[in-house]
């Protein structure tokens, strides 16, 4: 097994702190996932506005925001309006091609007493070589239990539990992929089930771990590949041993490479270097590819590819 450790490039978005793990310089993706950024917790006056992410497109990729507290209303180009709330996941699918696309915008929903945002917002690179339509989903219920000390909810995937158990999750998927929310009621260890044909990523929202004799922080990343175990394909590797301490709260991250190359600029993802800059030409033209949204926000403007971008 290859262990990667990423730490964080951390900002502040309109009074949100924000750790990014992905994109991460000259640091691989895990499986599809292709961008990952811890935002908050932050908490807002009733007289703040919080997150207002005005109208902006995506391609090639899903939208997967993960509500770890509080609520934030999405409006989208397909005429959807959803607020999601704790412990529920969003996806949006942009769609492939260069004749497909979506967008929308993000608010903070606020109450009478402010409101709260905590979210692990990440998104999925899709494979260009499958046709994929644009569509949106809110999952209001996931497979959530617990086991020695420790509660789970399965975001995306399947996992097994150390009992045998295997659950499975309604997220839409287009790669295999796993998203496992973990927190520790007690100090504990657990085993990681893990797949051989997977990358995993392990994501320290709160507390701290220890995994093979290292001790890991809040907001870092640790990456690992080539997790085949030697004989039984279907037992966990005796290095996957995580210990966690109480209170302790984690993402378990993975997925199968994608077959193809994944660029990343702006809200685009794209397989080529031209298929970006047509997007780019697109948006800023108000291309229908990427429809219309109903709202007073304002249109986000995408910024043209920097010289020696490599793709
Ligand atoms: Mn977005």
């Amino acid at each position: 097994m290859s262990i990667d450790l990423y730490t964080a490039r951390t900002s502040d978005v309109g009074g949100i702190p924000v750790a990014r793990l992905l994109p991460n310089k000259g640091k691989k993706n895990i499986g599809a996932w292709c961008f990952l950024d811890h935002a908050g917790p932050a908490r807002f006056q009733a007289d703040e506005k919080g997150l207002q992410v005005g109208s902006h497109p995506h391609t090639n990729l899903q939208t997967f925001t993960w509500m770890l507290e509080g609520e934030v209303l999405h409006k989208d180009s397909l005429g959807n309006e959803q607020v999601i709330s704790k412990n529920q996941v969003n996806l949006m699918t942009a769609g492939t091609g260069t004749s497909t696309g979506i967008s929308h915008t993000e608010q903070s929903v606020s109450g009478d007493t402010g409101n709260v945002l905590h979210a692990v917002q990440l998104w999925i690179a899709l494979p260009t070589d499958q046709n994929i339509q644009p569509s949106f989903i809110n999952y209001p219920e996931l497979p959530m239990w617990e086991d020695a000390g420790v509660r789970y909810t399965l975001t995306t995937g399947s996992y097994q539990s150390s009992e045998a158990h295997s659950h499975t999750a309604p997220t839409l998927q287009y790669s295999p992929l796993v998203g496992v929310d973990m927190q520790f009621d007690t100090d504990t260890e657990v085993n990681l089930f893990m797949l051989p044909s997977f990358e995993y990523g392990i994501l320290v929202v709160e507390g701290e771990v220890e995994f093979n004799g290292t001790t890991y922080g809040q907001d870092e990343l640790i990456r690992l590949s080539d997790c085949g175990s030697s004989t039984d394909s279907q037992a966990p590797a005796a290095s996957t041993l995580l210990k966690g301490t109480k209170g302790t709260h984690l993402m378990l991250l993975g997925g199968e490479p994608l077959p193809h190359q994944t660029l990343i600029w702006w809200n685009f993802v794209a397989s080529s270097k031209a298929d970006i800059e047509q997007s780019i030409t697109d948006w800023n033209n108000q291309h229908p590819r990427f429809g219309h949204i109903d709202t007073q926000l304002k249109r986000l403007v995408a910024p043209k590819l920097p010289q020696g971008f490599k793709g």
